[in-house]
């Protein structure tokens, strides 16, 4: 399909990014959800707000993060030369925190005094919280238990940080069930409260907000490879959860049509439904959660479950802009497996001394596979889109498990 071949990278006014985004929402929120738009377009224009988050984005979260010659994995592979955006590097320990920021500042310009927002893996509400603490607002987030349970260390991160944790314990007690306490949170606190989303999903203006928020990371990006290799990279990669980190790589490069743009999805367990959440190789169009995308779902429409080892790609839909991406051929969307991404994990950790998080041992799982192929004059930018600290436990114990533990 190429009816789209005008696309310069923004929605139309309602949101909509092709046939997918939009607006599925209860009938409260469609009037926050305008003035939402209204605020942050006027924001978006305003430059006292770009220096008042350039700011922040500085001081509090640590940027510009470097890109990083990976010069050890590169010999090893003996194909592309394979250069890491550092995202890893930033406080509270992965991309979110750049989002999370540009939305407290519009919390203020809209006089709200609470936020709330809902985590699986933990990383955006960790970021979150982090955040409502440095401009005093009032916090609550929303978890599935199971998910609480297997990320405690978080869920005291965010307590400490001041914020009420709320668990909770219907369904799979995962993200999705999460997703819909928030959303019945807000229904109810809309005049006080804002829901601060973690990835470019929901219902419009969220996807164009958050991509806005991040693409701060692609525009460094592409400065700092051309000043290292004075050329733009042949391959961009990135995981993708919702699809925040990857479009935030991937903007700065839209019009570089050279520049080739890979998403990388989790391939979980393999290809049965229920055991990934590999969307554009198993889903198709539906609605979920506020947007019209690619949405894993059984004949019925029911929406499936979904596994993967790394919790922030494990979800049933992606995010709107990146469906359009893919009709129009700009990016292309590959997954891999559990085992792939926890071996590119160990790799990483062992040839570079950077433990990566399980998310974007995804991307590099990618790498490792295809970089072997490239030519030695050809470059790879990968997104590091977090520290793998948080994923310690995980990987410990699927390591013992396959009796892989032990130096090689
Ligand atoms: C949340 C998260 C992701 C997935 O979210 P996107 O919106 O797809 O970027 C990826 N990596 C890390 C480290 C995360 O915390």
């Amino acid at each position: 399909m190429r009816a789209h071949n005008d696309y310069r990278g923004e929605p139309d006014a309602g949101g909509h990014y092709g046939p997918y985004g939009g607006i599925y929402a209860p009938e409260t929120l469609i009037q926050p959800l305008r003035e939402l738009d209204a605020e942050f377009r006027r924001a978006r224009r305003d430059p006292a707000f770009r220096r008042e988050l350039d700011a922040l984005l500085g001081a509090y979260a640590g940027r510009p993060t470097p890109l990083y010659f990976a010069e050890r994995l590169t010999r090893a592979l003996g194909g592309a030369r394979i250069w890491l955006k550092r995202e890893d590097l930033l406080h509270t320990g992965a991309h979110k925190i750049n989002n999370v920021l540009g939305q407290m500042l519009l919390v203020r310009r809209m006089g709200k005094t609470r936020v709330i927002a809902e985590t699986g893996a933990g990383q955006h509400g960790v970021a979150t919280a982090a955040a409502a603490a440095r401009f005093g607002l009032r916090c609550v987030i929303y978890m599935g238990a199971a998910d609480a349970r297997r990320q405690a260390l978080n869920v005291d991160r965010m307590r400490l940080l001041g914020a009420e944790v709320r668990e909770i314990a219907v369904g799979q007690q995962t993200l999705k069930e999460a997703i819909n306490e928030a959303m019945r949170d807000w229904v109810t606190n809309v005049r006080t409260t804002h829901y601060v989303l973690g990835t470019v999903y929901g219902p419009h203006p969220y996807p164009v907000m958050v991509r806005v928020f991040q693409d701060v990371l692609g525009r460094e990006a592409r400065a700092q490879i051309l000043r290292a290799e004075k050329r733009l990279p042949d391959v961009l990669v990135a995981c993708v959860g919702g699809g925040s980190n990857a479009l935030g790589l991937f903007h700065a490069f839209l019009r570089d049509r050279r520049v080739r743009m890979v998403g990388v999805e989790a391939g979980g367990r393999g290809p049965k439904l229920g055991d990934h959440a590999a969307r554009f190789a198993g889903g198709r169009l539906g609605v979920l959660q506020g947007a019209r995308t690619f949405v894993l779902q059984d004949g019925d429409g029911q929406i499936a479950s979904t596994h993967s080892v790394s919790a922030g790609l494990d979800y049933a839909a992606v995010g709107p802009e990146h469906a359009l991406l893919r009709d129009l051929g700009r990016a292309e969307y590959a997954f891999a497996r559990d085992a792939s991404a926890l071996r590119a994990f160990r790799e990483l950790s062992r040839l570079e001394g950077i433990l990566p998080a399980l998310e974007s041992a995804h991307a590099l799982a990618w790498v490792m596979r295809h970089a072997p192929r490239m030519k030695r004059s050809q470059l790879i930018v990968v997104n590091l889109s977090g520290r793998g600290d948080k994923d310690v436990a995980e990987v410990g114990r699927h390591l013992r498990l396959s009796g892989g533990a032990s130096g090689a």
